[in-house]
């Protein structure tokens, strides 16, 4: 018998994106596979070596030409996020707004937050000059998710930039076009350092070859289902890794708190980008005394709302299409289970839209309370007081963002402090996204790490400590030649220095 080998099935090497409104194909992109990704991160290693080498200040001056350029190239960037997401072209322009914000701050900062330091040295080195410094890391590799395709992944890239590394960046595959562009206004605008910043499409299987690849960090943004998937790979080789995931976001609202300002921030919260931000407003929990009142005020908010293509659209289409079947899946499951529809319902699921759902007395267990539903829907359950508020929102395995609605802003900051939401925002919904400096990131399922602020670029560092002797001190105690005595002696000193501070 003769052995036949099949023929290899020829891999696809371009896929298509489509407008998640229309279904219309938009653009083909390559599928870069491991050969492809290794030589992005060898070129950016190149790269970054000259970057790093520069002074600070020329980083910065080199990172503000980009934002400029980003920002003359506005229309055309917000036009590539839209056509991709689907997102209303306001909502797509006010994202890269907020990029830009980001991307500034982290630029004309990173000198300051990442120079070298001096610090005190104690007792037993007096004779040491002591400091520390934030050496980039080298190659930061970032996979991206498709919600924010801009805002998102630029909270690594921009920061891990400031910061002196290069990056390959992995868009989602369904906005790879807003991941190429973004490459190319760099290109463009820091031709000096062309490849600092190189994007590498495809879905799965391209991320996987860039948590090989040997880069120095991966920064990965997106479910935690994906997040245990590459952190598994990094494990082999002990990469670095930054996890931003998932969110179930809680609003808290006492009796006391602006009723009319709450609701509309609720609604704002929970049904803008057809509800798929990661912070974005999925549980509601309100005091008994005032929890009708906010329902009604929700739904009168939310009732006149309908996602369309159009432009002027409050929220469009969902952008991930299996993302619908989940959202009918925690609206039929909390129904099943005794929640009740203040709006909305099974019947709003008209695929790609999905209409407002508010849903009240959805069982704390239910699948709509305890896993990200990333559509909107929003539960608005009533609880005795503030402590039960409390003691719900920080039940979910789900650790984000948070909101709390106060009559003053002071009781609000220390509910605020109660709440294991690694941000939140006192009468307000997503404050925190808008201000660079304030660290973003959460806990257990909803990832670990920090992105933005000064933690943001430290994150993208290593530190190195220096200790520079001034003078030979009396007593050597690193040295064999010490005797025995005088070591005793400056123990004993030691001990009792000690025993009274
Ligand atoms: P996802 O987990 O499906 O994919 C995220 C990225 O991982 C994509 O680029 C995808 O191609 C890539 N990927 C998938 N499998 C991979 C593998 N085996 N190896 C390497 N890479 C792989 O998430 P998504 O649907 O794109 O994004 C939505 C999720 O992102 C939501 O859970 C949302 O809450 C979360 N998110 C979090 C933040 C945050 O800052 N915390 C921001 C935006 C979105």
């Amino acid at each position: 018998m003769t052995e036949t080998t099949p023929a290899a099935a020829p891999r696809a090497a371009t896929f298509t994106t489509h407008s998640p409104a229309t279904g219309e194909p938009i653009a083909a992109h390559r599928v870069n596979g491991p050969e492809e990704v290794s030589a992005a991160v060898v070129r950016a290693r190149a790269a970054q070596a000259g970057w790093a080498a520069l002074p600070a200040s020329r980083r910065r001056d080199a990172l503000l030409r980009w934002k400029r350029a980003l920002a003359g190239d506005l229309d055309t960037v917000a036009r590539a996020i839209a056509e991709e997401t689907g997102k209303p072209a306001g909502d797509a322009a006010l994202e890269v707004v907020l990029t830009l914000e980001h991307l500034g701050w982290a630029a004309r900062n990173a000198g300051r937050v990442l120079r070298r330091r001096r610090v005190g040295t104690g007792l037993f080195a007096v004779h040491q000059r002591a400091s520390l410094v934030h050496r980039p890391l080298g190659v930061v590799g970032v996979i991206g998710p498709w919600n924010y395709p801009l805002y998102t992944p630029m909270g690594s890239i921009g920061y891990a930039l400031a910061a002196g590394n290069a990056v390959v960046f992995k868009p989602s595959e369904l906005t790879p076009g807003t991941g190429v562009l973004l490459a190319e206004t760099f290109d463009a605008a820091v031709p000096a350092h062309a490849g600092l910043l190189t994007t590498v499409t495809g879905a799965a299987s391209t991320g996987d070859a860039l948590a090989r690849s040997g880069v120095d960090k991966l920064a990965f943004t997106g479910s935690p289902g994906t997040a245990r998937k590459v952190m598994a790979v990094c494990a082999e080789t002990l990469t670095p890794f930054l996890a931003e995931c998932g969110g179930k976001d809680a609003v808290l609202v006492t009796a006391d708190a602006d009723l009319d300002a709450a609701a509309d921030a609720i609604v704002w919260g929970a049904l803008s980008n057809a509800g798929q931000t990661c912070a974005g407003v999925e549980r509601v929990y309100a005091v008994r005394e005032i929890h009708a009142e906010l329902c009604e005020r929700v739904v009168r908010r939310a009732e006149s709302l309908r996602p369309g293509a159009e432009a002027d659209a409050p929220y469009g289409p969902m952008t991930l299409p299996g993302q619908v079947a989940v959202v009918e899946r925690h609206v039929a499951d909390a129904l099943s289970s005794g929640a009740r529809a203040l709006l909305g319902g099974p019947e709003s699921v008209r695929a790609p839209f999905v209409a407002p759902v508010v849903l009240t007395g959805v069982p704390e267990d239910s699948a709509a309370m305890a896993e990200e539903t990333f559509g909107p829907v929003v539960a608005v359950n009533q609880v005795a007081d503030v402590d039960e508020a409390v003691e719900r929102a920080n039940s979910s395995r789900y650790a984000l963002g948070a909101a709390v609605f106060c009559g003053s802003g002071r009781a609000g900051a220390a509910i605020a402090a109660r709440l294991r939401a690694g941000a939140v925002s006192v009468n307000s919904v997503l404050g925190f996204a808008a201000v660079p400096a304030l660290p973003f990131g959460g806990a257990q399922d909803s990832g670990f790490g920090r992105i933005h602020g000064e933690e943001g670029l430290r994150a993208f560092t290593s530190v190195q400590s220096t200790t520079v002797q001034r003078f030979t001190p009396p007593v050597v105690l690193t040295s064999f030649g010490v005797p025995a005595a005088t070591r005793e002696r400056a123990i004993r000193l030691a001990q009792a220095l000690h025993r009274r501070r």
